[in-house]
């Protein structure tokens, strides 16, 4: 599935099944663009193979940004609050598709905000400052996966594929980011991470003058 809502249960439901579910009311309406990722996170979906091939949202190959364009086009705009670059992949793996897409959201319907889930390593896989790309008011919210207060248990975690520099690259990343997009947010996943970690990512946040989310498992 490529353009989908969430529902309770951890459900991904095309907009026609969200709106016989939920008929009333806007929604975060997701958008998946890849499986393809520059991390292995411990904790990722795409690892338990046999649920990401049930799950809907396992991609067989990636949409062409004219049917991503075809799919938005014909939703029921009037139910949609925000587009989100989500999945089971990191968006930024197509990030010149990524921005074309922003760019056409906001074309279509400047009302609707949009928001980009990131792992924030867009910098190291393609070797300059991304952030720039978000410039323009074409994105309105990024929420980066801060994931730990240090590199080394970040590295743990994420097994990133640029190693332990990863960590200082996500947060130059984040900083930049505030220049160019409205809303920056870092998350931390509640239960994968103790009190004492989540208390020492909030100072990380607050050194930098950036905004921590503790978010659940199933959250996006
Ligand atoms: S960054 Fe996201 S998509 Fe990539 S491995 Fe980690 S959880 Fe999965």
């Amino acid at each position: 599935m490529i353009v989908y809502a969430t529902h309770a249960g951890g459900r991904y439901l095309q907009l026609k099944d969200s709106l016989k579910e939920q008929p009333e009311g806007k929604r975060g309406v997701y958008v998946n663009l890849t499986n393809r990722c520059n991390c292995s996170c411990t904790f990722c979906l795409r690892h338990m193979k046999d649920m990401a091939e049930e799950s809907s949202l396992w991609l067989r190959e990636e949409p062409s940004v004219e049917l991503v364009k075809d799919q938005l086009e014909s939703l029921p705009w009037y139910y949609v609050s925000e587009i989100v670059f989500c999945g089971f992949g990191e968006p930024t793996m197509r990030l010149g598709d990524l921005v074309e897409l922003l760019k056409y959201v906001k074309d279509i319907h400047p009302e609707v905000k949009t928001r980009l889930n990131t792992n924030g390593l867009s910098d190291l896989e393609y070797g300059r400052n991304t952030a720039v790309d978000f410039a323009g008011g074409i994105l309105d919210t990024v929420s980066i996966s801060l994931n730990a207060s240090n590199a080394e248990r970040y590295l743990a975690l994420t097994r990133a594929k640029y190693g332990l520099k990863s960590y200082e690259a996500m947060l130059t990343f984040a900083e930049e980011c505030k220049k160019y997009i409205a809303n920056v947010v870092l998350t931390v996943v509640e239960k994968v991470e103790n009190q004492e970690e989540i208390d020492r990512c909030k100072k990380i946040c607050e050194a930098r003058g950036l905004r921590l989310r503790v978010r659940t498992y199933e959250d996006k």
